[in-house]
């Protein structure tokens, strides 16, 4: 059982009453494995690297430590929670707000693609914790209008994501901003070695967890299906008539993809929406929010969703376009079999593909077998 724990319970950790009450409501009965290592270690102050499994509660472990040191009563940002993208930014808040729920918080979003204006208006208010992504934070940390003097907590989830030669530049500046006593907690399922050099420059005698095993990818059952590229979309259809699925979200490796096969599945009489980053914002949060209410089952996506994205519903997960790396493909299919669900990862192989697919097998230790005539639906 990858979610097998040491037993404790969240009142061992002395959590504020108003903090229990809303892991409670949440729903949460007991920590899971990562959020025992990570919570009383993160309560007590120390730096972390944590490495866990897609879907087992990486959130929660930093989200409960962070809202039971920051103090209601100093009106002050006391804590960033840096991710990678929009859409994982508007998650997290929303956990902050869900676990956090009775203990009077400010808690503020702030990304790209949204008014600056309104981030500066928002800020005159109280905020004790700021989530957003790299480059909205550092404009506002520079223009002063984000004070980050007592901001204390320093939080990167799919740290190895932000620690990427884009973003590493904006983080390292970030950090200038805030206090010589920052604590940082850095979360992910992947930390390729670029992070270790980052760790010896910033990170003070951290503790480093690690929870990855060859249990990784259990839960998830993968399969492979050989096509022409040309009868991919034939293939797909397929899929759909013989699968029992009940949310799918299918990766493309282009957003020029991504439209044109959302088409040609409407075009099937599948209801899909899409999204990839060049669609205007507030576009992209309406079609995040329905697809997340069960709008509509199948989404089309680039790797804009690869990262962190968590909709239980979600159990099928379908490699349209293979990608190119080990990572990606762990956190694609990784977007189904959350926190103990089953999930199935479907991929579709052209010949030019083939390399890649026994590489990565290789690379993750896992089997990635051929589609059967029929699927267990017991299995996802
Ligand atoms: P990760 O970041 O490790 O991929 P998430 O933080 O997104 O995983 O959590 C996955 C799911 O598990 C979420 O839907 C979350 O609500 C749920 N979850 C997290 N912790 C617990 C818990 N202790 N008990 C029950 N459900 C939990
Ligand atoms: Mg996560």
């Amino acid at each position: 059982d990858v979610l097998a724990t040491k037993g404790n319970e969240f009142e061992d950790y002395y959590l504020k009453r108003e903090l229990l009450m809303g892991i409670f409501e949440a729903g949460f009965e007991r920590p899971s494995p990562i959020q025992e290592e990570a919570i009383p270690i993160a309560l007590a102050g120390r730096d972390i690297l944590a490495r866990a499994k897609n879907g087992t509660g990486k959130t929660a472990a930093f989200v409960i430590p962070t809202l039971e040191k920051v103090n209601p009563q100093k009106h002050k940002i006391q804590a960033l929670l840096l991710v990678p993208t929009r859409e994982l930014a508007l998650q997290t808040s929303q956990v902050c707000k869900t676990l956090g729920k009775h203990l009077g918080l400010q808690v503020m979003v702030t990304t790209g693609g949204t008014g600056l204006k309104d981030d500066i208006i928002r800020l005159q208010d109280t905020v004790h914790i700021l989530v957003g992504t790299p480059g909205r934070l550092l404009d506002l940390a520079g223009k002063g209008v984000a004070q980050l003097d007592e901001c204390t907590t320093f939080v990167m989830d799919e740290a190895d994501k932000l620690l990427s030669p884009e973003f590493q530049p904006v983080i390292e500046q970030l950090l200038g901003y805030l206090p010589e006593d920052r604590q940082i907690m850095l979360f992910s399922a992947t930390f390729p070695v670029l992070v270790k050099d980052f760790r010896d420059k910033w990170l003070n005698a951290p503790y480093e967890i690690n929870l990855m095993d060859d249990l990784t990818l259990k839960g998830v059952t993968q399969y492979y299906a050989f096509v022409e590229e040309r009868q991919k979309v034939h293939c797909l259809n397929t899929l759909f008539s013989k699968l029992q699925i009940n949310q799918s979200i299918i990766f493309c490796n282009s957003t020029n993809r991504v439209e044109l096969l959302a088409k040609k599945i409407t075009d099937l009489g599948y209801s899909c929406f899409y999204i990839h980053a060049r669609m205007p914002q507030a576009h992209r949060n309406r079609v995040f929010h329905d697809f997340r209410q069960g709008v509509c089952r199948n989404l089309v996506c680039s790797d804009l969703l690869t990262r962190g994205i968590d909709i239980q519903a979600v159990n099928v997960v379908i490699n349209f376009d293979f990608p190119k790396n080990a990572e990606t493909y762990l956190h694609r299919i990784g977007r189904s079999g959350r926190f103990g669900h089953l999930g199935l990862a479907i991929n579709l192989i052209t010949y030019e593909d083939r390399f890649n697919l026994y590489r990565i097998e290789t690379e993750l230790g896992t089997e990635i077998q051929p589609i059967p005539p029929t699927v267990d639906k017991h299995l996802y």
